[in-house]
């Protein structure tokens, strides 16, 4: 479904999250303040503007108010950041999604209505922990605070073995949901199937029997 998005503020993050959206085929308006800045997105958004997002007469003329989703990715503005996300919230755009930039602004951002505040460089600081922490750990989805999805690599303890004899699900309490073969998933893998070498396992469980499989499983 092609979604109508406008992102606010091109900088690294902005511009990233248009250019991924607009290649998916999504309808994207950018704006920034800078001129420069926004003739470099021109091949990468279906619309630009260059526009003050603190302006309320702006925001009204370019239509944002039409646009299911906003992307507000000032980080460094805080007063910029929050100004421009109340205004959109304020003529009712259903989804604004926000870069903050510490924990003090998220809180801010979330008091004034943001529908999702996103900091990168912490989030992709704690998700790197996890890789330096456990190689074996691909990727990795929170589902709770305890419960998680994760993707592993398959080890040599695994490879060629049946997931009926590895007794996953009762030795460690932890489901496979899927198998990675290349490009190839298994979503419904059975007892049968066997693990080949490069081979991912996605599972899901409790943190804990999650790290036990990890560590004593694979
Ligand atoms: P990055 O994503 O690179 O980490 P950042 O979080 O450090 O960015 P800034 O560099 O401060 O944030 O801003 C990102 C972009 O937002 C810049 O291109 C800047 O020109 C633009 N910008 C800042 N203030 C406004 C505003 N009031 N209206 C529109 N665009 C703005
Ligand atoms: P962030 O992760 O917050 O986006 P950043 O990429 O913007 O950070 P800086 O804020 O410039 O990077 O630097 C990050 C940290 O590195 C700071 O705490 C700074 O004090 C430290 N730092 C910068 N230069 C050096 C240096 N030469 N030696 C040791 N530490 C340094
Ligand atoms: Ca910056």
């Amino acid at each position: 479904m092609k979604k109508q998005i406008v992102v606010i503020g091109l900088g690294r993050f902005g511009s990233s999250v248009c250019k991924e959206l607009y290649g998916m085929g999504h309808d994207i308006m950018a704006i920034d303040s800078n001129p420069e800045t926004v003739s470099t997105m021109s091949d990468y958004a279906s619309h630009t503007a260059t526009a003050d997002a603190t302006d309320e007469g702006s925001l009204k003329s370019l239509g944002v108010r039409n646009f299911e989703y906003a992307i507000v990715a000032i980080g460094d503005d805080l007063q910029a950041s929050v100004l421009c996300t109340l205004m959109l919230k304020e003529l009712g755009v259903p989804k604004v999604w926000v870069k903050a930039r510490d924990q003090q602004h998220q809180k801010i951002l979330e008091r004034i209505g943001a529908d999702r505040v996103i900091q990168p460089e912490y989030e992709m600081g704690v998700r790197t922990a996890h890789h330096i922490d456990s190689e074996k750990v691909v990727d990795y989805i929170n589902l709770s605070e305890n419960y998680s999805i994760i993707e592993l690599a398959a080890s040599d303890k695994v490879i060629g073995k049946t997931l009926g004899s590895l007794n996953i699900r009762k030795d460690y309490g932890c489901m496979i949901l899927a198998i990675k073969h290349g490009e190839d998933v298994n979503i419904a893998p059975l007892l049968e199937d066997s693990i080949e070498d490069g081979d991912i396992l996605i599972a899901m469980g409790h943190k804990d029997d999650l790290k036990r499989f990890e560590d004593k499983g694979l």
